[in-house]
């Protein structure tokens, strides 16, 4: 299987040389919040998949739910207003579930670029039809991640997505992110710090002139950049100058939204009401793809009333509110809220916080631990913590294999490991993945 990997098959987020060089191996089966590969060595999945398994991988209620749809209605589109009963009650249920911020329609996609996409269409039209037309530009943060689509890869603040790429979409700008171990301000506290930060914002907006910018996108927590959690006064801040200034907030939940900060989303943990939110990976946990846009009253309203036609939308997928897409997604919110799986979310975070403070005390190489809200948490590792000179990928490489030796997988992403285990883990799941973390690093 190896060999014909290797000679037929490329991988995302991979050199096509060396995809198979570090875990994950070949995963053949999955069970609760294990994985097991081709040589049935079973991990706990300290990933989550791809931060979407939030459930874990057992859930039968989703899978009876898809079969059931399968053999009703595998397929229909939902193009031009043919609708079916599922992505109907779909919709009602996460205006239910989005209700308290502020979001009452949905926009279906089939993953979170698309998501990514479909939000930044929209706020250039809201402005259109309101006789804004010059409102196009796209201010974002500097290590938000948005996706591999053109626009979302526009907006991405990280150097490794965009380069090979550019030249990418004109008039998107990013500014400095709130990240305490690394900014150009030198500034480690972090209320201060995001004060700075939204006072480039503002900078930012100003020097633009408010009156081109069509919207501000960011992630409640950065994800792929390394997991790094805002203080509580940045995303409430970056609400009001959006306010002020015209702009919509459009908050990228594709990771955030349903449960993973500790509470319902992201927005919510921090107090804000975005326009609109994009949201994707655990609405169907990764047993379907699928995706939904949700939308402010305010912004649906501008379209819902306009009489020009511009209010038309022109973006659609063929997958748009795939049925069986919808059948997962509403039997995956009910297990959702059945649960409450934020508190655990929450409980098991704070656990896995506190094992990763701990595990920096005894290993040099932990040159940051970030986490502290939910089960979203990572390990910056650097060759010494005075330069904070970032590990090489040999020594990461090797911390990766022996955690998975010991029994789990986690995730590398350039020098962090990042953790985003399903949001059901156990306390002794948790437990057993600082254990394999610890035998991963005396591994180095
Ligand atoms: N936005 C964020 C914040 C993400 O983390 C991701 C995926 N990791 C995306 C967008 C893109 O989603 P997808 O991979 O489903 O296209």
């Amino acid at each position: 299987l190896k060999e014909h990997n290797a000679r037929h098959l490329w991988h995302p987020m991979a050199h096509p040389a060396d995809s198979l060089a570090n875990p994950p191996d070949i995963i053949v089966e999955a069970e609760g919040v294990q994985i097991i590969d081709v040589d049935g060595h079973r991990t706990i999945d300290a990933v989550g998949g791809l931060w979407n398994v939030n459930l874990g991988y057992s859930c039968q209620p989703v899978k009876d739910a898809i079969t059931a749809q399968l053999n009703r209605l595998p397929y229909y589109s939902i193009f031009r207003g043919t609708t079916n009963d599922n992505v109907i009650e779909l919709a009602e249920m996460l205006a239910a579930f989005f209700a308290p911020d502020g979001l009452s329609r949905a926009f279906y996609t089939s993953g979170g670029s698309d998501g990514v996409e479909v939000a930044l269409r929209l706020a250039r039209q809201y402005h259109k039809i309101r006789g804004e037309a010059g409102r196009v530009k796209f201010l974002s943060l500097k290590k938000g991640y948005h996706g591999t689509h053109t626009l979302g890869a526009s907006v991405n603040g990280n150097a490794n997505f965009r380069t090979q790429y550019e030249p990418l979409m004109p008039g998107c700008y990013h500014t400095p992110a709130p990240y305490t171990y690394r900014n150009p301000f030198n500034e480690t506290d972090p209320e201060r710090l995001a004060q700075l930060c939204l006072a480039a914002i503002e900078d930012e907006i100003m020097f633009q002139d408010a009156s081109t910018i069509a919207a501000f996108i960011m992630e409640p927590v950065l994800g792929a950049g390394g997991v790094i959690p805002p203080h509580a006064s940045f995303m409430p801040g970056v609400r009001a100058l959006c306010s002020k200034h015209g702009i919509l907030l459009i908050a990228d939940e594709v990771i955030t939204a349903f449960g993973r900060t500790g509470g319902w989303t992201g927005s919510r943990h921090w107090g804000v009401r975005p326009d609109l939110l994009v949201s994707a990976k655990a609405i169907t946990n990764g047993y379907f793809p699928f995706g939904a846009v949700m939308v402010s009253e305010g912004v649906a309203e501008v379209f819902e009333k306009d009489t020009s036609g511009r209010g038309a939308i022109g973006s659609g997928y063929t997958y748009s509110g795939h049925p069986v897409g919808a059948a997962a997604a509403i039997a995956c919110l009910r297990e959702t809220e059945r649960l409450q799986v934020q508190l655990n979310a929450g409980a098991r975070g704070a656990q896995l916080f506190a094992g990763l403070q701990a595990l920096m005390a005894r290993h040099e190489v932990i040159g940051d631990v970030r986490g502290g809200h939910g089960l979203m948490c990572a390990l910056e590792l650097v060759a010494d913590r005075g330069s904070k000179t970032p590990i090489d990928k040999k020594t990461i490489g090797k911390v990766h294999r022996a955690t998975y030796e010991a029994g789990v997988m986690v995730r590398v992403s350039g020098n962090n490991i990042i953790l985003s285990p399903p949001l059901v883990v156990s306390e002794t799941d948790v437990a057993n993945i600082l254990s394999a973390l610890e035998a991963g690093f005396s591994a180095i």
